[in-house]
Order: structure tokens, then C-alpha cells, then sequence
């Protein structure tokens, strides 16, 4: 019988966003299954695609399929499923949606190349003491010895004594080959973690979720800092595995709470897969077939994580969900909380949102009764939250106190007296973040992205933290040659140059994105801390999240404006996240935390509510803000990017777009724009913006979908759309 299958091939493109039907020859109809990856023919080149459909019949004349590359199919019913899902919500390709879910070694992609690990062993065939004496040379007979304790030894230990030896054993018989897959992740450090009794909250959290099990629902466990909301997780799990069912648990970034995976392995030896972007591709192919082999249940991973190919889930559970790097960032602009809620349905089991701090949206759809609202008021272990100061910085100032207030700088000195450890936060990396000539005026920039560009003392260069330009700098002036640069703005390599002259005893520990590049050094950083080989950890945001230090009573955080005046409407809440995050690590066990913030503007609500703790004043007034300004969850947002490296062509496209929307949508719907970006002028090319605001909407999606095909038919121009903006 005829076989076809149709196709979508590897090309992301949205001009070419479909499938394409092709003969399966009869040597492959067997093999042939939807959801596998194949290479077929295309133009005249060999690409590789996605089955996702086998007829019998086909209208038009087919090539044949060449080759079918996995035994098992890499995309199940669900996954299949889920990618026309994202398609449908982020309007991006389909192509796109499979390839994000993927790891990078199943992605259908000529270009990968990754296989599994194997090891060699080696084995006897008979008996050791008749082997030996048939042969003749020494070193035969010593690699023969190695057996002599067992059963089986790694080839590369026996071709140290002698490969050629080893060679002619297996060549007369007397040794045989077993290759053996291993894999080359380990989550490495044990941790000893008792198991704790849950306190009164903690229990009340617990049993509601536990009657969950076995339904779809969605709960918002809302606990501050230190209120043991992982420790309610854990319990849930253990439920979980008891009735035979596995566990997602998202996190924002594994790399930075090390600390994480090590309780739950403690909990759950060898149950547990990883998956994060600190791992190399091999190690996540890795994790991904434990999952697939049913050989661990529960999986602790990032945002690509919500595809975890698990086939019965018991529970999912997004940990932090304030976090912004739920968000993709590219196509496919999706948010993982979509993707978890529809898991949740498709397998019938609760999703836990988790956070000290959460999103609005999260707050709103709990008080609207759509999630279930649970709350965790008290730190666990009696620690009580910290005290939070908000210091004036405007007469700071005037005692030319720039950097360090008295006040930050006296309890410094106060908690490293008392061998105490202190945490600083800068959300700012590099020395400088401005340089400009004295004499003529001239502002060192970037010529892609037309910003300032930051000094990076350590690598005594100038970059643009947008693009990655990086320049040399001279220590005179490019434009009129005078020696008169001068350094402005403070990022955290000066912060701790200024920390080591000021405190010159103390040990100090930066942490940011250039003292981390290297592969496994966050950990490093972490484990020492908590190991107080360091007095003092200062760093970006990297250090604001969800670490757990008993031995830090100090937080103090330096420039609490910055995110503040980011022309953004969740600035606020970005803001009131980050700093009550940062909060709460300190005095989280037995000893009392202090939190020191300094501002120029002490008044703004914002800080106020961080500094009385008051999660619940925030949200009120925020709502207030939002509504009145039509901004989420009041409006859904969709932000439309044109991007051109020719300034006319984008500003013209993005003018006639917003005249077609204009035409399409209904009259509610409100759209703002074009504008120029925020970040104008990005590698050399020009982004323009339209805001779309709507409630409902019946025509937008359908008015998208033309006005994404109009820009493509501009090859000048490209549009992207975000729906969760
Ligand atoms: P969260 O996830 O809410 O920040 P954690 O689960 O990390 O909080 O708990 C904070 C600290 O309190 C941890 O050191 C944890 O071991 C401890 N802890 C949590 N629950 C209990 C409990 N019921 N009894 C004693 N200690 C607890
Ligand atoms: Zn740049």
C-alpha cells in the first residue's frame, strides 16, 4: 500500500509555515511514525522535519523520504498538541513552537549533532586462570590481572596498560566489548536536609492541595520570604509519588539557587531530572530521555522546562512566579504560565503559583476566585522578617556620603564585627556606566544602539550592554585629545573597589554577569558565601533571588530609584518585587535581619510599602494605577515590533499598519503609536512600536494573522508580535 506523510519541515519561516507531503518508501513504512523526526529532500538541499500526519493517498507527486532518524517519536500526542497551542497564542510558526520545546538534540536541525555518551567495558569470555595461560605476552596477561577482582573494566583503564594489547584479546575471543550509555549530568553535593513537620499554616496549605490531587485547579500560594512555601512543596510531592505520579517544579534559574535542587534531592535520591541553560546540550539531551524513559518523576527545570515529556502528571508547581523569566523573550513570545495551565488540564492535576511577591495578574485572578487563594503569613522557624529602613539619600549627599550612607556603612562594620554576613545589591554591572570628556564634552556612546556605553574596569574596556560592542578605551580623549575623562555612575566593579578601600579587613565576593561567565561559578560564589569564606556578597539582582543564607542580618540596597524611574508601566512592580525579594534574605533564621534601602525619593508608595512589608497596600494602589491608566489586568496588551536596519521603511510600515488595525478592530480597542522603542536604535537597527490595549476583541487575532502576512510580503521589514507584553 501507498504511504504519504506530511511534513513540516525545519524551516522557521512564517513565508513557509506549513507542511509539505512526501512518499514513505516501503523499507520505512514501518518505522514511519507521527511525531518523529525525518530528513527529506527539499529544493536541493536535505532538511530535516517534523511527521505530523500519514494518509494513503496524495493528490500531487511526492519525493521520497530518506531517512527516519529516531526510534521513538520526539514529540508525543500532548507535545503535538501543545505546539499548535503556542501557535495559536503566540502567532508564530509552528516550526518555531516544536523547536522551542525541544532540547536542542531532538530539535529537527541538520545542524545538530549530539549523541549519546557510550563507555566501553570489557569482559572475559571464560574462565581467568585458563585465558591466562593461552597467552604469551606480558602485558596481554596484565590486562588479563585487571579481571582478576572484576567482572567488567572500563576499556580506557585497560588501553593505558596496553591498547594493542587489548586489541589482540579482542581479536582472539578472549575479551569481549560492551558499550553502555551513560549520563553525564549528576546533581553532585548532598545536602542533609530533615524532613520538617509542617507548622500550622503550612499544613493548612498543604491539605487543601492535597484534595486537589486528581483535578484541575490553580492555586496562588502567596508566602513571604522564608515561610517555608518548599518545604509545603516537598510534602505535595511525596503525595504525588505515592499514588505513582510525577512532579513539575519550574524555577527562574536553577543556576542561582543550587541550594534548591540539593533539597529536593535529598528528599527524592536519584528521582530527580534537571533541566536549565547552565547545562551543555548533551547533559539536557540527557535529562530529557530520564524523563522520557520513566526513569526519575520529577523534574526541576526553567522556563523550557514547562515541556518536560512527562506522561501522567500528579502536580506542577511554578516556583517564584513573579519572575520575569517565565517570559520568553523571542518567538515564540510565550509565558510558561500558559503552558503549565493547559498541562494542568490536560493531566487533571493542581498548579501551585508560589511567590512572596506576586504578579498582579496572579493577585487579580485570585481575588476573583479563578486560583485558589492560600496564604503563608509567618516565617517558618520563628525568624521574624526584617527590619526595613528607608534612608534619605539627599542628605546623605550633602555629607558627601555618595555611595555609602553612615548609617549603610556603620552597620557593616557592626554585622562583620559580629561575624555576621552582609548582602549589597546594585542592579547595575561594570565600573561606569558614563564617560565623558571634561574639556569638550564628548560622551563615549555606542554606534549600534546610540547609548552610553559602560566601563568594564577588569577588562579594561567599554561596552554596550545592549548589543555586546565592545571598544578600547584610550585615557585621553578620542575627540580633542585632552587627558580629561571622567568616570561617572557606579556599577558593581566600583562598588567593590570602593568596598575593599573602605573595608579593607573584610572579605569581599562580587556577583554579576561578567564575575560568573564561567561555567559552574555562580556555585561556586554561593557555596562559599554560605561557607563564610566571604563577609560581604554584593551583586546584581542575580543575588536577590530566592537564596537562603542564615547567617546574613544585613541587606543593604544601594540605588533603589533606578528600576523605579524605567519608563515601563510594571516598573512599580518590578521594583516592589526586587526589593521585598532582596528583603527577605536577610535574618532568615534564628538571628534578626535588618534591611537598609537608600533613595533619593523616600516618599514614593512604592518603597514605602516595601519598607511596612505591605503586600496587600501595594497591590491596591497599583490596581488603582492600572486601571485608570487601561494597563493589565484590567487590558490585555499586545506590543507590535517593526524592525528595519532603513529608518523610512519602518516608520512607513509601522504608519500604515496602525491605519489597517485602525480599520480592522473594534472601536474599544485602543492603539497607541507607532513610536519610536525605548530602545530606538538596537546593532544598527530601527525599532518602531504600536501598543495595542483591548478587553475583548472578537476581530484582533484575525486582523493580526492579515497584518502579519502584509509584512512579510516587505522583506525591508520585520514585525514581531507579543501577546504577553
Ligand atoms: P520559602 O521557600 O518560602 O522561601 P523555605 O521552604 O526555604 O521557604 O523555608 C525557609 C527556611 O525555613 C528553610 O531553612 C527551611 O528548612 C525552614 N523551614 C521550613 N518549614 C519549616 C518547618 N515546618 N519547621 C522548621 N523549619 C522549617
Ligand atoms: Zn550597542
Amino acid at each position: 500500500m501507498k504511504m504519504y506523510a506530511e511534513i513540516l519541515v525545519e524551516i522557521q519561516n512564517k513565508h513557509v509555515d506549513k507542511t509539505f507531503t512526501y512518499h514513505i518508501p516501503d523499507n520505512l513504512q514501518k518505522e514511519a511514525l507521527v511525531g518523529k523526526r525525518v530528513l527529506v529532500p527539499f529544493g536541493n538541499k536535505k532538511l530535516e522535519g517534523y511527521i505530523l500526519k500519514i494518509k494513503n493517498d496524495s493528490d500531487i507527486e511526492t519525493k521520497d523520504v530518506l531517512e527516519i532518524i529516531n526510534e521513538e517519536p520526539v514529540l508525543n500526542d500532548e507535545m503535538l498538541d501543545l505546539g499548535r497551542f503556542l501557535q495559536a497564542k503566540t502567532l508564530s510558526s509552528l516550526c518555531s513552537c516544536y523547536n522551542v520545546m525541544l532540547p536542542k538534540a531532538l530539535k529537527a536541525s541538520k545542524k545538530n549533532n549530539i549523541k549519546e555518551k557510550k563507555v566501553a567495558y570489557l569482559k572475559l569470555t571464560g574462565d581467568l586462570d585458563e585465558l591466562l595461560e593461552k597467552v604469551s605476552t606480558s602485558s596481554q596477561k596484565d590486562i588479563l590481572k585487571l579481571f582478576s577482582n572484576e567482572q567488567e573494566v572500563l576499556k580506557s583503564r585497560a588501553n593505558q596498560v596496553s591498547a594493542s594489547a587489548v586489541k589482540t584479546l579482542l581479536k582472539n575471543g578472549f575479551l569481549v566489548l560492551e558499550e553502555r550509555e551513560v549520563y553525564r549530568y549528576q546533581i553532585n553535593e548532598e545536602e542533609n536536609t530533615q524532613k520538617k513537620v509542617l507548622n500550622d499554616e503550612q499544613q493548612k496549605a498543604f491539605l487543601e492541595i492535597k484534595n486537589s490531587l486528581g483535578k484541575k485547579e490553580t492555586f496562588l500560594l502567596h508566602g513571604v520570604t522564608g515561610s517555608g512555601k518548599t518545604e509545603v512543596y516537598l510534602a505535595l510531592i511525596e503525595e504525588v509519588l505515592k499514588i505513582n505520579k510525577q512532579a513539575l517544579v519550574l524555577v527562574p534559574e536553577i543556576s542561582l539557587t543550587p541550594q534548591f535542587v540539593k533539597r529536593f534531592n535529598a528528599r527524592f535520591p536519584n528521582q530527580i531530572a534537571v533541566l536549565h541553560s547552565g547545562l551543555s546540550d548533551g547533559e539536557k539531551y540527557d535529562e530529557w530521555r530520564k524523563i522520557i524513559r520513566d526513569e526519575v518523576s520529577i523534574c526541576i527545570g526553567a522556563r523550557s522546562a514547562s515541556f518536560a515529556p512527562f506522561k501522567n502528571l500528579g502536580i506542577i508547581i511554578m516556583d517564584e512566579e513573579h519572575s520575569e523569566s517565565y517570559k520568553q523573550e523571542n518567538n515564540p513570545r510565550y509565558h510558561a504560565l500558559d503552558v503549565l495551565l493547559k498541562r494542568s488540564a490536560n493531566h487533571s492535576c493542581p498548579l501551585i503559583l508560589g511567590s512572596a511577591t506576586p504578579r498582579l495578574y496572579t493577585m487579580a485572578r485570585a481575588s476573583k476566585k479563578v486560583f485558589k487563594y492560600l496564604a503563608l503569613k509567618k516565617r517558618a522557624q520563628n525568624a521574624i522578617l526584617p527590619e526595613v529602613n528607608l534612608i534619605d539619600m539627599t542628605e546623605e549627599v550633602k555629607n558627601r556620603h555618595n555611595i555609602l550612607s553612615e548609617e549603610l556603612e556603620c552597620a557593616i562594620i557592626e554585622k562583620i564585627n559580629k561575624k555576621e554576613q552582609v548582602m549589597l545589591l546594585l542592579n547595575r554591572r561594570g565600573h561606569s556606566t558614563t564617560i565623558t570628556c571634561s574639556n569638550c564634552g564628548y560622551t563615549y556612546r555606542c554606534p549600534n544602539c546610540d547609548i552610553t556605553m559602560t566601563y568594564h574596569k577588569s577588562s579594561k574596556n567599554l561596552r554596550c550592554h545592549y548589543c555586546g560592542y565592545t571598544k578600547y578605551i584610550d585615557d585621553f580623549c578620542p575627540k580633542c585629545y585632552e587627558k580629561s575623562l571622567n568616570y561617572y555612575g557606579m556599577g558593581t566593579e566600583k562598588l567593590e573597589e570602593y568596598l575593599e578601600n573602605v573595608f579593607p579587613t573584610a572579605k569581599i565576593v562580587r556577583m554579576d554577569a561578567d564575575s560568573t561567565t564561567n561555567k559552574g561559578m555562580h556555585e561556586k560564589i554561593i557555596k562559599d558565601f554560605a561557607d563564610h569564606k566571604y563577609d560581604i556578597l554584593l551583586g546584581t539582582q542575580m543575588i536577590s533571588k530566592g537564596l537562603d543564607f542564615p547567617n546574613v542580618t544585613l541587606v543593604g540596597i544601594l540605588d533603589a530609584d533606578a528600576s523605579l524611574n524605567i519608563a515601563d508601566y510594571k516598573s512599580n512592580e518590578r521594583t516592589f518585587a526586587l526589593l521585598a525579594q532582596a528583603s527577605g534574605r536577610a535574618g532568615r533564621s534564628n538571628k534578626k535581619g535588618t534591611v537598609l534601602i537608600q533613595t533619593f525619593m523616600p516618599e514614593n508608595y512604592v518603597l514605602q510599602c516595601v519598607k511596612n512589608n505591605d503586600y496587600a497596600k501595594f497591590y491596591q494602589y497599583e490596581m488603582n494605577i492600572r486601571k485608570t491608566l487601561k494597563y493589565p489586568p484590567f487590558y490585555y496588551l499586545v506590543l507590535l515590533t517593526f524592525k528595519s536596519k532603513d529608518y523610512e521603511s519602518v516608520s512607513k510600515e509601522a504608519n500604515k499598519a496602525k491605519e489597517f488595525l485602525n480599520n480592522k478592530i473594534s472601536k474599544e480597542t485602543i492603539i497607541l503609536g507607532p513610536t519610536t522603542a525605548n530602545m530606538f536604535l538596537v546593532n544598527g537597527i530601527y525599532h518602531f512600536e504600536i501598543l495595542i490595549k483591548y478587553r475583548f476583541d472578537e476581530n484582533l487575532i484575525k486582523a493580526l494573522k492579515e497584518l502579519d502576512n502584509l509584512v512579510l510580503l516587505n522583506k525591508k521589514v520585520t514585525m514581531d508580535i507579543d501577546f504577553n507584553y
